[in-house]
């Protein structure tokens, strides 16, 4: 799989070495990480969060800059989910698959506070919708 910004393959890691349960692809030139929904799953299981909810992503007409989901044949468009305490913090969700994409500055802003909280932060903002 590859990066939706460079062409970069993707690889195993774990974003945040606090849960290193929870593992994703990233991309050794931006630092971006790719989640897919088994990945979020786990991370449900650390956090007790529903993340089916990522099934309530905003509407296309809400969606600025547009990234295509890595793993969707044929390509689909990744939804803008913004964290509401941390406006830098910006999700890309793949409606069809549940992946999520995180850049690397907003993965920088989220291991400030830790990724789960951050990805806790989405979900409730999903869940208002
Ligand atoms: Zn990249
Ligand atoms: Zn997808």
């Amino acid at each position: 799989m590859q990066c939706p910004r460079c062409t970069v393959t993707l690889e195993a890691v774990a974003p945040d070495e606090r849960t290193p349960e929870v593992q994703g692809l990233g991309c050794t030139r931006c630092g971006g990480v790719w989640l897919e929904q088994q990945d979020l799953s786990r991370l449900e299981q650390v956090v007790d969060v529903q993340w089916l909810e990522l099934r309530h992503v905003p509407p296309p007409e809400l969606q600025a800059e547009l990234l295509t989901c890595p793993r969707c044949v044929p390509a689909r468009h990744l939804g803008k989910v913004q964290s509401e305490r941390d406006r830098k913090v910006v999700l890309d969700v793949c409606g069809h698959c549940h992946g999520a994409w995180l850049d690397g500055g907003e993965l920088e802003a989220i291991q400030q506070k830790g990724l789960v909280a951050a990805l806790v932060d989405a979900v409730r903002f999903l869940m208002r919708r």
